[in-house]
């Protein structure tokens, strides 16, 4: 089993990953869609906003309006476009957003910190937080009978609140809800640089047991699929690959170990 997540930042060509894995047998997709959610709120005259935890960590600021967004973006526009896609391309995929038959629930963040002007403030009002349990029954049953689940955020807490979760994070849990081999987490670029800005100074292994030190290298959105990749070996997973979707036949690029590999 392999459990791929394509995010949806600017520069990412889910296209060629959704090509390459129309084809194979025993994966699952999860996606994000921050450059989507952004553009519905822009068009929707409500400009996105972010917090950045004191460890540097950027977040999406999702108040009750933004959440909608958010929903409006991943689950109503993208989930549903991807599965047309890979339907079209052959493949018997299914949609489920977090809330759908229970299958990412979590708990929602009482307060987030976040750093303003220097100071540390703590917000209140924001929809996010993390997912505690996958619901990997309904996985297993709709793989068993054929279906290919291609899952997105959000997640929803035990009162039925929905919650903005990291989609990297997801796919973390998914994989090792699933008891995954391997999970491809594809982006923008070449994998974990050594220098953000130099797509030559990629990191082509990292060994499971010095995941963090090399957390250090990670800056913003980066940070949370190191952490996503830890949480999923952690979880049983054997091998993580952050890879790009950005070549030609991606997935078979990132199973034959371009990229990071974490293992
Ligand atoms: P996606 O939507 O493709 O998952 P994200 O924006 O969530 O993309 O994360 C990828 C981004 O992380 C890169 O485009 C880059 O700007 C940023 N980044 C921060 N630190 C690093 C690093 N050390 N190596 C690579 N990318 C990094």
């Amino acid at each position: 089993m392999m459990v791929c997540k394509v995010g949806g930042a600017i520069g990412n060509d889910v296209d060629s990953v959704l090509v390459d894995l129309a084809n194979r047998k025993d994966w699952v997709l999860v996606h994000g869609g921050s450059k989507e959610v952004d553009d519905l709120a822009e068009a929707l005259g409500r400009p996105p906003k972010f917090l950045t935890s004191p460890s540097g960590v950027v977040s999406r600021y999702t108040d009750r309006e933004t959440m909608e967004v958010f929903t409006m973006a991943l689950a109503g526009k993208l989930n549903t476009q991807i599965v047309a896609r890979l339907r079209a391309l052959g493949s018997n995929a299914i949609g489920l957003s977090g809330e759908d038959g229970g299958l990412l629930t979590g708990r929602r963040k009482e307060a987030v910190r976040a750093v303003d002007n220097g100071r540390v403030l703590l917000v209140k009002d924001d929809h996010s937080g993390t997912v505690d349990a996958v619901n990997s029954e309904l996985l297993e049953v709709l793989l068993h009978h054929g279906y290919t689940p291609v899952i997105t955020p959000p997640a929803i807490t035990a009162n039925g609140e929905l919650i903005n979760t990291d989609a990297d994070r997801v796919a973390g849990m998914v994989a090792a809800a699933l008891h995954a081999d391997t999970l491809l987490l594809f982006t923008n670029v070449p994998g974990l640089l050594r220098e953000p800005s130099d797509p030559g100074s990629l990191i082509d292994f990292v060994p499971r047991d010095e995941l963090d030190r090399f957390m250090n290298f990670a800056y913003g959105r980066m940070k949370k699929k190191l952490i996503a990749a830890k949480e999923a070996l952690e979880g049983g997973v054997s091998r993580v690959v952050i890879a790009s979707s950005r070549l030609g036949d991606p997935v078979e690029r990132a199973l034959s170990g371009l990229g990071t590999v974490i293992e």
